[in-house]
């Protein structure tokens, strides 16, 4: 058992948040700084998925780039990323950063 530092209320072991004041515990920073991490990974293989595929065909860019946008837009304001854009960004832009982005719940974002 653990206990709150900001109210001093009785934390599972598991929690993130207090139940009870809505502080962010340590957990909680340990895993927003996994989830940055992650996030900075996911934006680094779009863009070289982008630099790869414009260089070998030149026409995807048209939308790689626009792709690449909208999923870093999405990480930085913590937006949902639907499944099928999940699913277009593995197909048509970078094999590695859609596979992170389907490991990566982006749907559970509650901040
Ligand atoms: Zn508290």
């Amino acid at each position: 058992m653990k206990y709150c530092t900001k109210c001093g209320a009785e934390l599972y072991d598991e929690a993130v948040v207090c139940p009870k004041c809505g502080c962010p515990t340590a957990d909680y920073k340990a895993q927003s700084s996994k989830t940055n991490g992650m996030c900075l990974a996911i934006k680094i293989f779009m863009i070289i998925g982008c630099v790869v595929s414009g260089l070998s065909f030149l026409i995807p860019l048209a939308w790689t780039i626009p792709m690449t946008v909208t999923v870093i837009r999405r990480l930085e304001n913590h937006e949902p990323i639907g499944l099928a854009f999940k699913i277009c960004t593995i197909l048509f832009c970078s094999v590695i950063a859609g596979i992170l982005l389907l490991c990566m719940d982006t749907n559970t974002y509650d901040e």
